[in-house]
């Protein structure tokens, strides 16, 4: 981790000015000194009234000081003449007191007013307002997370590296070759400004990179500012965002000047999205946010006011880029645009290599086998991965990480945790293995799906009993209409099992169905693969980069509406009964698998394959996939669901 520095004092966050608790502090001790310092010190005895009255009219007391609701007095001693002070309280308005007291020669008077009397007039005005505005301030300050956000305004939060410490290279950034290739230019752009401003040209100030999390934008910008020597601001989009209008704006600016200082240098702003979001159109905000707006404002401004040659280059990273707004991208903003995308195999094997160079690997482990188990693995999983195998290996006590940690560190990742503490009983054990091998057949058959590599039914991760492992052995960019089909027969493959062998079914395929029926949907409101709709897209295809938001549908009529709902049902339908199909015209082979993964609990490798290579599909099956469909006669009659 790069050292945080705070060597130039204008990047230390102020403290909060907290004056509405100094403040309500001070007032309360004046206050009590008001109230109560008085009432303090040794207390005259408190006499009954008429107790008072006859030593009146003994001629006992000398001077009285009588209040509404207190009367104070002296009393002279006979035998050595000093006085002693009493209390008493007088039962009602006496109006004939004052009389007594003139008649036995009493001194008398009424209590002084009190001089402090306008302190308590002015607190009594003041604090309560004082109290609120404490009470507020305090809210603000938790709310903001405590600490310099509360009435702090303007500072920009940005962490600053000095010089080379980044300690980044483009060696430690691995399988993303195009966007390293189009980042060299901006080093040698920080490197040797000179070389290009000779001629007038004008070097670049922003450059946006787009990808899915985790594929190492922030790692590439900081390679960047490593390469370059230079030091490196990061900020996140959403750290400009505050509670109070304008703060952000007050951030940016405040950046820039920092920025400019130090220049050359690296700015990076992490989710750009968050505060450039489109001020239009169904993302946007439009009415809305007005401190996002000038925030937004205030960044297109300063990106517009400096001069590009100052040497400062600002790094967006974004994973929405659809959604920002298209006045960040016009040229002299974020004009240059870099993908950052998810690594294929010799990329995933790069990966691998750079995070292994600090791990002991023994002589078995393959990184380009691994590579090849994990399609769909971002830079971040691959150093997720590497770390679990070495944190599995160091269980086991070790000398070095072998290839079976790798294996159960995949598996974690895919599936989770293993649970070996939730025990099934012998129906549920018997539901899942069955389930299990039905998906593992049904996968066997399907064009492009990969091979079955490990059937289980120990239970994992959150909610998994059991599960199937089914691993391509290549890179796919593309899914073939057949594919799908056959990748959501092989989803419900698991649930036509317990149909075919028990006659009733199981709470088990609840995740199977959902993720069939979100692909079935996805066939027809997003590749358009219907033959009754037709290749019209349904679905605003928005989350280029984030897998598993779903987008949201254009405005159709309910017409359409409904023809989408059967057609996504005819799809479910039909793979359901081709999982039927197969599975029937394999009975034997499934009975026999799931006696045997009921003895082992765990089937893979050789014996697995031996298994699935028994495996005989229908004649039609290619059919069927090619067309989605099975004639009438040929579905199987479900032997449950009346
Ligand atoms: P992003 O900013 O795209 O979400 P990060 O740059 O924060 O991703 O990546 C997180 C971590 O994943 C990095 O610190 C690094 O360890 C690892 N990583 C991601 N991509 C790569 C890559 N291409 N090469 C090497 N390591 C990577």
């Amino acid at each position: 981790m790069p050292v945080e520095t705070n060597n130039k004092g204008s990047f230390k966050a102020p403290r909060p000015r907290q004056f509405g608790g100094g403040l309500l502090i001070l007032f309360t001790i004046l206050l009590l000194l008001n109230f109560i310092v008085p009432s303090l010190g040794p207390r005259p005895p408190q006499v009954p009234y008429s107790d008072f009255i006859s030593q009146v009219q003994t001629g006992k007391v000398t001077k009285a000081i009588v209040g509404n609701d207190r009367i104070q007095y002296a009393v002279k001693s006979e035998t050595d003449g000093t006085e002693q002070v009493f209390l008493t309280t007088p039962v009602a308005i006496d109006l004939d007191l004052p009389k007594i007291l003139r008649e036995n020669k009493v001194e008398f008077a009424a209590p002084a007013p009190n001089g402090n009397g306008w302190i308590g007039t002015i607190l009594s005005w003041v604090v309560p307002p004082l109290i609120f505005l404490g009470i507020w301030a305090w809210l603000m300050n938790r709310s903001q997370g405590g600490g310099a956000a509360a009435l702090t305004v303007g500072k920009s939060k940005a962490r600053i590296y000095s010089e080379g410490t980044t300690g980044v290279k483009f060696t430690d950034v691995a399988g993303v070759d195009e966007a390293k290739a189009e980042l060299q230019e901006v080093v040698d752009f920080l490197k040797n400004a000179g070389k290009y401003t000779r001629l007038g040209a004008k070097i670049p100030k922003g450059v946006l990179l787009v990808g899915a999390p985790g594929t190492g934008k922030t790692l590439i910008a900081k390679a960047v500012a490593g390469e370059a020597s230079v030091p490196f601001f990061s900020i996140s989009g959403s750290e400009f965002i505050e509670l109070f209008v304008g703060v952000g704006a007050a951030r940016v600016r405040d950046l820039f000047e920092q920025a400019k200082k130090q220049a050359p240098c690296i700015v990076f702003i992490d989710e750009l999205d968050a505060l450039g979001k489109s001020r239009g159109g169904a993302n946007g905000f439009v009415g809305g946010n007005d401190e996002r707006e000038q925030t937004l404002n205030q960044l297109l401004t300063e990106m517009d006011g400096f001069d590009g040659n100052t040497g400062v280059i600002i790094i967006a990273a974004t994973n929405r880029p659809e959604v920002l707004d298209p006045a960040l991208r016009r040229p002299g903003r974020f004009d240059r645009q870099v993908v950052v995308d998810r690594p294929d195999k010799i990329g995933r094997e790069a990966i691998l290599n750079v995070h292994a160079r600090t791990v002991k690997l023994s002589e078995d482990v393959d990184l380009g086998t691994i590579a090849t188990r994990t399609p769909g693995f971002a830079g971040a999983d691959l150093a997720n991965l590497v770390n679990e195998a070495a944190l599995l290996a160091a269980r086991q006590n070790r000398d070095a990480v072998v290839m079976a940690d790798f294996n159960e560190a995949i598996e974690r990742v895919v599936a989770g945790l293993e649970k070996r503490s939730r025990v099934l009983n012998e129906v549920e054990k018997k539901t899942v293995a069955y389930h299990e091998v039905g998906h593992a057949i049904v996968g066997a058959l399907m064009p492009g799906a990969g091979k079955v590599q490990k059937i289980s039914v120990v239970p994992r991760g959150v909610g998994a009993l059991g599960y199937t492992i089914q691993m391509p052995e290549e890179d796919r960019f593309l899914m073939i209409e057949d594919e799908i089909r056959g990748r959501i027969a092989t989803l419900l493959g698991g649930r036509s099992a317990e149909e075919l062998i028990f006659g009733k079914v199981s709470t088990g395929a609840s995740d199977d169905i959902q993720k069939a029926t979100d692909l079935a949907e996805r066939t027809v409101t997003l590749y358009g693969m219907s033959d009754q709709l037709g290749p019209v897209a349904f679905e605003k295809s928005q989350q280029q980069f984030l897998e598993g938001y779903s987008n949201p549908r254009r405005q159709v009529s309910p017409r359409v509406a409904e023809e989408i709902d059967l057609e996504v049902k005819g799809i479910v339908d039909n793979a359901h009964h081709i999982a039927l199909a197969i599975l029937d015209r394999n009975r034997d082979l499934l009975e026999d698998t799931a006696r045997m993964l009921l003895q082992t609990e765990i089937l893979e490798g050789e014996k697995l394959h031996a298994q699935l290579n028994q495996a005989q599909a229908p004649d039609e099956l290619n059919e069927w996939l090619r067309s989605g469909k099975l004639p009438e006669e040929q579905k199987l009659m479900q032997t449950v669901l009346v």
